[in-house]
């Protein structure tokens, strides 16, 4: 690991002043559960960091009526062990368990989960591979390559590398909002908008500039929470990352048809992907094997395998539709 210059801003406004003044690559230290192992690797070479994981009014979990307020210091056990969260949404719960190792939940904050970057083993590998991720112009070692665990959605000609990322697939199905601070104040923007896809550049992969940073999470509160689930395949049970995920939340009118479904897809995409069409399936319909494989069906319709990772379009639908049979057991009454 290169050497480093190390800040500890007391409050939010002298974390601003710090990244106002930062030198070009400096990073936000939050758990550094991601950033000190890419650093090891030197594919992260910030000349400074920002430890922003002591800031307490970032640290902050708050269950109300009308939505969930997670601050983007709160650690990923405390709010996966919320009572209220595990309660009324299992969906966000499971996916913090399933994330990570307890170990790893008891350093990891939500904002720096929400900013992971990708696990593909030629990013990580070091420059025996071509990546146009770690070296612009180098090429893409994965397609064509050992494209197991890569993308079915949202690839490009450029990068195919999945997002890793586990909450911001429920929090995508549910609409959640990030609050960001920077130099022009405050703004608010859905997560559907926070992380890009690779495009022609894959070293971009969310918009927020180098000196924003995320103060919190927001979680429209729905019904739906209770009806949810978050559904993770992967080689073994625990501490991997996901073949294919689903984060799924329902609800029932007074005669059992579907009149809130959704669906969001992990493990299978460059940025935490919803499957809006499978939701749309559902509505006004009764759930029943078929209409739930079906679901999956659509959700994965537009999936573009390559050459080793077509046996997760089966997969994903099949997990779709076991996450509707567990999130329809729990919404009906
Ligand atoms: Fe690099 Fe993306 Fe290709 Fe992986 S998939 S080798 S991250 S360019």
């Amino acid at each position: 690991m290169r050497a480093f210059a190390y800040v500890a801003p007391e409050t939010v406004d002298d974390a601003l002043d710090a990244l106002r003044t930062a030198r070009p690559g400096t990073k936000i230290l939050a758990g550094g559960t991601t950033l000190f192992d890419l650093m090891k690797l030197d594919i992260e070479t910030p000349p400074a960091v920002i430890d922003v994981h002591r800031l307490a009014e970032l640290n902050t979990i708050h269950v109300g009526e009308r939505e969930l307020v997670f601050g983007s210091g709160a650690r990923m056990a405390d709010v996966a062990d919320h009572p209220a969260v595990k309660a009324g949404y299992p969906v966000l719960a499971e996916s913090l368990w399933r994330a990570a190792s307890q170990q790893l939940r008891n350093m990891a904050t939500l904002g720096g989960n929400l900013l992971q970057r990708t696990r593909c083993a030629y990013f990580r590998g070091g420059s025996e591979f071509p990546c146009n991720k770690r070296e612009p112009g180098s090429g893409c070692a994965a397609i064509g390559g050992h494209d197991r665990g890569h993308a079915l959605f949202g690839g490009s000609d450029s990068c195919i590398a999945t997002y890793a990322g586990d909450l911001p697939i429920a929090l995508i199905a549910f609409d959640a909002v990030v609050d960001v601070v920077g130099p022009a104040g405050e703004r608010s923007l859905p997560i559907a908008e926070l992380h890009v896809e690779p495009g022609d550049d894959p070293t971009r992969e969310h918009v927020l500039a180098p000196d924003e940073l995320i103060v919190r999470i927001r979680v429209p509160a729905t019904p739906a929470g209770r009806g949810s689930t978050y559904l993770k395949i992967r080689d073994r049970e625990s501490y991997a990352f996901a073949l294919v995920a689903a984060a799924v939340g329902l609800t029932f009118d007074g005669d059992g048809v579907v009149n809130e479904c959704r669906i969001g897809l992990g493990g299978v995409a460059t940025r935490p992907w919803r499957a809006a069409e499978a939701e749309r399936s559902l509505l006004g319909q009764r759930l029943t094997p078929q209409t739930a494989r079906h679901a999956g069906e659509v959700a994965f319709a537009a999936a573009r395998p390559g050459r080793y990772n077509g046996f997760r379009v089966e997969l994903g639908i099949r997990t779709v539709a076991d996450a509707l049979r567990i999130a329809g057991e729990r919404a009906t009454p």
